[in-house]
């Protein structure tokens, strides 16, 4: 398997990633999401690959997509308020018979998954009435 350089993103995507930060809503606006199992996402939350911030309201905006009965997609650009750097994700929650399944393509364009979780101790780090059922660091 050969090595390659994650931390260069060609030009063209990057200004891509810009373009559609600029165009789209904030992520918070389009959640609540209900999954066909009845559960609901109540957003995401993203990291900053370059200082690690969290990166959440109105610097993290994308878009939602039903590409299937039970599968909602999340393509999302977080610019960081600490460091101006732009970071990118895709992930999708997937619902099976009474659990979500969050799954998130890293930096290295594997996918990753995991099963979705509560999250009351970010709630409480956080301290907003806001709740984060998803949360994931894209370099996990
Ligand atoms: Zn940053």
């Amino acid at each position: 398997m050969t090595e390659r350089n994650l931390t260069r993103t060609p030009a063209a995507t990057e200004r891509a990633w810009i373009a559609a930060f600029e165009a789209e809503l904030p992520l918070h606006l389009l959640f609540p999401v209900r999954l066909t199992n009845g559960k609901r996402v109540h957003g995401i939350h993203l990291v900053c690959l370059r200082c690690g911030s969290a990166i959440s309201g109105n610097h993290l905006r994308g878009r939602l997509a039903e590409p299937l009965p039970h599968v909602v997609t999340v393509t999302a650009n977080g610019m960081c308020a600490h460091c101006n750097h732009l970071t990118h994700v895709d992930c999708r929650f997937r619902a099976t018979d009474n659990e979500t399944v969050v799954e998130w393509r890293g930096p290295n364009g594997n996918w990753y998954s995991r099963k979705m979780r509560r999250q009351p101790l970010l709630e409480e780090i956080v301290g907003r009435v806001r709740r984060w059922a998803a949360w994931f660091r894209p370099t996990q």
